[in-house]
């Protein structure tokens, strides 16, 4: 059986704030290593939990920011990371097929405008509102179009207890209660490493009994977000995206935004700052 786990940062223990890249000092740089490895552990136990419920083959996407988060040197050699900056494909769940048994996100946050949830942002909108999603939520929709159950997510409490609401029989790890937007009363990491591979173990084993997050076709999407964390939300687009099924109506919905050239085989125009 092959696993897919999805990483996110902003929902792992210990994760309150983001570093300032304005800030060259070597405070904002140990902040930001610091997070690394925070989440680089809870992937680890992760992967751990993965293969001692029998998975065959465990692969790794690197999803915040850059895709170039996780201190792969670390990680458990047994799995493979998928990272990088992206230019030419999709960032989110990139070779996720229906090979894959089970889908595990770890260091989910909250959807946008969530009140007292950790670095809230993105909120999908499904058919004019029937359905509002996290990131969490979206990944584990685009992988029940291909009958792929999500089994197991971690995060703050308002991740976990949204998530839980729509996948009933999901596995969570509730790794810190937000207090405020940029404050939190988090486990211990080494506490919460210990959740996520016990949490990923059970999800696994029961991942016959976890229904895939299925949401019947066809969909349209809008996609809100904030300045910074506060509310009020704002379309991303101005018009909703249709599509026969999640899956269809999230691509469509990448490649129109503007910094996705799919298919194009360009330089991202990536330069080492000189001097
Ligand atoms: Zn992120």
């Amino acid at each position: 059986m092959k696993v897919y786990i999805q990483t996110d940062l902003e929902g792992c223990a210990g994760f309150c704030f983001y570093q300032d890249f304005q800030d060259k000092s070597p405070e904002a740089y140990r902040h930001y290593h610091r997070m690394c490895r925070l989440l680089t552990n809870e992937v680890n136990a992760a992967v751990k939990g993965a293969f001692d419920s029998g998975a065959a083959e465990v692969i790794v996407n690197d999803s915040h920011g850059s895709g170039y988060n996780i201190i792969f040197e670390e990680l458990d050699p047994r799995c493979e990371i998928i990272h990088g900056r992206n230019c030419s494909g999709p960032h989110w769940l990139p070779m996720l097929d229906s090979s894959f048994g089970a889908l595990v996100l770890i260091g989910m946050h909250a959807m946008g405008g969530t009140e007292k949830a950790i670095a809230p942002h993105s909120k999908w909108e499904v058919n004019e509102g029937e359905i509002f999603m996290s990131e969490a939520s979206m990944a584990a929709a685009i992988a029940g179009d291909y009958n792929i159950p999500a089994v197991f997510v971690s995060g703050d409490n308002m991740l976990t207890k949204e998530v839980k609401e729509k996948i009933p029989h999901i596995k969570t790890a509730t790794v810190k209660t937000a207090l405020g937007t940029y404050q939190a009363k988090s486990l211990i990491p080494a506490k919460a490493c210990e959740l996520i591979y016990a949490g990923v173990k059970v999800g696994i084993d029961n991942r016959n009994t976890i229904k895939p997050y299925h949401i019947e076709g066809p969909v349209k999407l809008r996609l809100f977000e904030s300045e910074g964390h506060i509310p009020p939300l704002k379309p991303v687009l101005p018009n909703a995206i249709e599509g026969d099924n999640v899956n269809e109506a999230f691509m469509k919905f990448e490649r129109a935004m503007p910094w996705t050239t799919f298919d194009v085989n360009i330089s991202d125009g990536f330069q080492y700052p000189s001097g």
